[in-house]
């Protein structure tokens, strides 16, 4: 046997993954070709933070875009998937400044050149973490193509962009209630806000009327921030309140007289229908101050402390011990009502989950409705899709109500506004580069913006930023629009969206024609995976301990679009196992061999090489069928299923004796199905198939190039099907009889048959070997009817009979009898105990609910055995 074709005897997953990983990437294979005279499929990854490493919903999300591109430059396509990270401004901010914190340093301390130093150090010694875990992934990524959201190219494009969008209008700056994070310390966006419901407490707080005895009670959940109210409102129809309109109220600890105003925006159910007026820490509030012309007082800063206008007695407090402090003087100075428990939804960071403070400041703003409205019609006619379709729902959901976009973040580390304050006029210049004079006044006194912008304003450019937009580059020309988005649906809004409003405004085009969208990963028991459950499961632990194909193929074999997956261990040793049958089914294919030339003759074909051929080509068609669909579960459920069940367990069986004969055209046929097998799963699991491919005679340069086998018509073979499906069922029949009688598989046994139909008499004989082979037989017998006085274990099989006469030494009547009867003896008896058991006080009273089921359950199984036991009992006294 030649050396190429001998495969180790166990299957390590390991150094072959390693080994295809690079040698895909060293050879260039995942680089499309610019300009091509081929059809072009093109995705881009989604870029992962530059701070991340590798979790299951990566695994998921990137294996599934895998499958896909992988079979298209498989099927002729000239592909590109572009791969690249984000800068993610936050989570890098968050590291940096922590490691500064132990050195007891701030990024104010070590200031912001310094601090942008110390963050792109840290990005190019740990930012190819997540890359490096994304080559061992398998994803058929161009690397030569590699972004990075805030490389020169990338930064360029994002500057043009803003400063485009400023120019229309779309772009402005604005003094306005946004949210904060005191703990990221910057703004965020209103979707990055998550609402959760929590216990809290109101508080009742009696403010003096002036001139008056009397007082008006407002209810408030924030104490603290009465600190900055400029007025008390009600609602207009209110007759709890008519005398006190108009009237003015002294707010306590700061002695500032304000206005009870009247607004038909109050609730009259909340708290006493009276409500305070803080427009500069409450949205509400803050329209409302607008629309009364009311003082803004900012009594808490950026970082949640209380500032000076907040009193002398509060100011540098932190606003929780603010909180505590107003209370308890309120309460001294009885002035505080009640306090009553109350649940209500309060905002928290997305990534930090600190409770946001709303904030007062200027910042800047995307103007979303005109880029909504188009990206809106896209989706509404179909130019771009969702998969599964009710995704676009929730899509329109959102872009129907959007609200404008804050996109200013008081970070460093991300791409800093192009726009420069004039000291002298307040005139903002918005332009490319640093100008020299205010465009207004002609200052040269400027200071650029201190922001940044949200780095989800600059991955919204990804699709075209990355193919080299604002040149017309040839990739854009090729590539763009791309094909297929994979993502999950957390991120529709932030990302999903935004990308579709970009690319029709600046690249002319929608960025893709399909959104995939991923359902959640769930833990081994069905749970959401997080930190604090300490339930989650490492995608490289798994790829460890069952190799990653193993892994990609779990992740497409549950990937039912709209579905959550919930891992099972149990099916990624399953399919470590299907990796074992495929390579062990090739080392008999391969030891089979006899030479190295290959040729089939059709009168040499046998029912078994007919019917496989038929059945690959119905299994090309259905996979194209399910990947065009992007139904992986039924891409997978259906190779799965081939490979193991037609392929190794019936046609390697079927093909035995014709190898032995010497029949050149069934193994012309084996090498070949093998070899077509191996591309079909080829774009599941890349790496056993490329190594086993390696091996066999008809291998080239690399089967991830390799073609993707073509569904020929001509080969399917529906005589040769229902032939097969004939002998099969006899087969699976007598193996029943076998196993339910105890005949061990290796003992020769006679059959007999009962078929009525001549054609079906000529199968069985035209492939007695085929049966005698498969199921063990020394002979079979066709009969029109079984004579009533021979002893016979019978059965059916499809809609034949079957039979299996008692000759001598086939099967021991009296032996079975005495067993059964022995078993059936055993049975009785545990029942009894169980029984017994059940039934006393003590144990029905006393022990848990789960052990009583428990119980319970196994004496119905006992019964049930008991009843299968005597059927098989009744049968064999029948023969004796
Ligand atoms: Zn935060
Ligand atoms: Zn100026």
């Amino acid at each position: 046997m030649k050396k190429k074709y001998i495969l180790d005897k166990v299957y390590d997953p390991t150094p072959v993954e390693e080994k295809w990983s690079k040698f895909w990437i060293d050879k260039g294979l995942f680089k499309p070709q610019v300009p091509s005279s081929k059809k072009n499929f093109s995705m881009v990854l989604p870029p992962p933070n530059v701070t991340g490493s590798l979790h299951m919903g990566h695994a998921l999300c990137f294996t599934l875009p895998d499958i896909i591109v992988r079979w298209r430059r498989m099927q002729g396509y000239n592909t590109l998937w572009l791969p690249g990270t984000d800068h993610a401004s936050i989570a890098v901010h968050s590291v940096i400044e922590q490691s500064l914190a132990e050195k007891g340093l701030t990024r104010e301390k070590v200031g912001r050149e310094e601090f942008l130093k110390i963050a792109w150090d840290w990005k190019s010694k740990y930012g190819g973490v997540i890359t490096n875990q994304l080559k061992k992934l398998g994803t058929s990524l161009d690397w030569t193509r590699e972004r990075f959201t805030l490389d020169d190219g990338f930064s360029t494009a994002v500057r043009h962009v803003f400063i485009d969008l400023y120019h229309e209008g779309l772009i402005y700056r604005d003094y306005y209630l946004v949210n904060r994070c005191p703990h990221c310390g910057t703004v965020l966006s209103d979707i990055e806000i998550e609402h959760k419901e929590r216990k809290a407490k109101l508080y009742f707080i009696k403010y003096p009327l002036l001139d008056s005895e009397e007082s008006i009670i407002v209810a408030t959940t924030r104490p603290e921030t009465m600190l900055g109210d400029t007025a008390v409102a009600v609602h207009p129809s209110d007759e709890r309140y008519a005398k006190m309109q108009g009237k003015k109220a002294l707010l306590p600890l700061v002695n500032r007289e304000i206005p009870v105003i009247t607004d038909e925006r109050v609730e009259m159910e909340f708290g006493t229908g009276a409500v305070k007026v803080t427009p500069a820490h409450d949205p509400v509030d803050f329209e409302l101050g607008k629309h009364h012309n009311l003082e803004q007082v900012i009594v808490i800063d950026g970082s949640g402390r209380m500032t000076e206008a907040a009193g002398k007695e509060f100011m540098g407090l932190d606003r929780y011990e603010c909180r505590e402090k107003v209370v308890s003087r309120l309460k001294e100075m009885g002035l505080l009502e009640k306090i009553e428990d109350y649940q209500h939804a309060v905002g928290h960071c997305y990534r930090c989950q600190t409770i946001i403070e709303p904030h007062l400041s200027w910042q800047w703003f995307v103007r979303v409705e005109p880029l909504a409205k188009e990206a809106i019609r896209v989706v509404e006619e179909g130019k771009i899709e969702f998969i599964p379709p009710n995704w676009a729902k929730t899509y329109f959901e959102w872009m129907y109500n959007i609200h404008d976009w804050c996109i200013s973040r008081q970070l460093w580390w991300g791409h800093r506004i192009p726009a420069w304050h004039c000291r002298k006029c307040e005139h903002v210049t918005v332009v490319e580069k640093a100008p020299k004079k205010c465009e207004k006044c002609q200052s040269s006194d400027l200071i650029q913006d201190e922001d940044v912008l949200d780095t989800w304003f600059s991955s919204a450019l990804w699709p075209f930023a990355t193919m080299g937009w604002p040149e017309e580059t040839e990739d854009l020309k090729t590539f763009y629009p791309t094909d297929l988005m994979s993502t999950g649906f957390d991120i529709i809004f932030f990302w999903v969206a935004r990308m579709i409003m970009m690319g029709l405004k600046f690249a002319g085009d929608i960025p893709f024609r399909y959104v995939y969208i991923n359902g959640l990963v769930r833990d081994f028991k069905r749970r959401k995976m997080s930190k604090s459950e300490g339930n989650i499961i490492d995608p490289l632990e798994m790829i460890d301990k069952y190799g990653t194909d193993a892994l990609r193929f779990t992740m497409a074999a549950l990937a039912i679009p709209g579905m959550d997956i919930s891992l099972s261990e149990e099916r990624m040793a399953g399919y470590r196992a299907f990796a074992n049958k495929i390579w062990n089914a090739t080392r008999f294919v391969l030891m089979s061999l006899k030479s190295d030339e290959f040729h089939q003759k059709e009168e040499e074909l046998t029912l078994a090489d007919r019917w496989i051929k038929s059945r690959l080509v119905k299994v090309i068609e259905e996979l194209n069928d399910a990947l065009e669909n992007y139904k992986f579960y039924e891409a997978a459920d259906k190779i799965y299923h081939f490979i193991w069940h037609e392929f190794c367990d019936w046609y390697i069986e079927l093909v035995k004796p014709s190898l032995k004969e010497g029949n050149k055209t069934s193994e012309a046929v084996l090498v070949d199905t093998l070899d077509q097998i191996l591309r079909l799963l080829h774009p599941f699991m890349p790496f056993i198939t490329e190594e086993i491919w390696q091996h066999l005679p008809s291998s080239g340069e690399s089967l991830a190039v390799a073609s993707f086998p073509r569904a020929e018509q001509d080969l399917k073979d529906e005589e040769a099907e229902s032939e097969m499906r004939f002998l099969q069922d006899a087969i699976i029949g007598v193996r029943t009889i076998r196993a339910e009688n105890r005949i061990p598989p290796r003992q020769k046994i006679n059959l007999w048959v009962i078929v009525n139909k001549e054609e079906e008499k000529q199968i069985i004989r035209k492939n007695q070997t085929c049966i005698q082979t498969l199921a063990n037989i020394r002979q079979v017998e066709i009969w029109d009817y079984f004579p009533q006085e021979k002893k016979l274990l019978k059965g059916v099989a499809g809609s034949w009979e079957i039979a299996i006469p008692l000759e001598e030494g086939v099967f021991d009547l009296e032996r079975e009898k005495q067993r059964l009867e022995k078993e059936l003896a055993k049975i009785m008896l545990d029942i009894e105990k169980i029984e017994k058991r059940l039934h006393k006080d003590n144990f029905i009273n006393r022990a848990p609910k789960e052990v009583i089921q428990e119980t319970e359950a196994r004496l119905q199984e006992l019964q049930n055995k008991k009843i299968k036991l005597e059927r098989s009992l009744e049968h064999i006294l029948s023969l004796i």
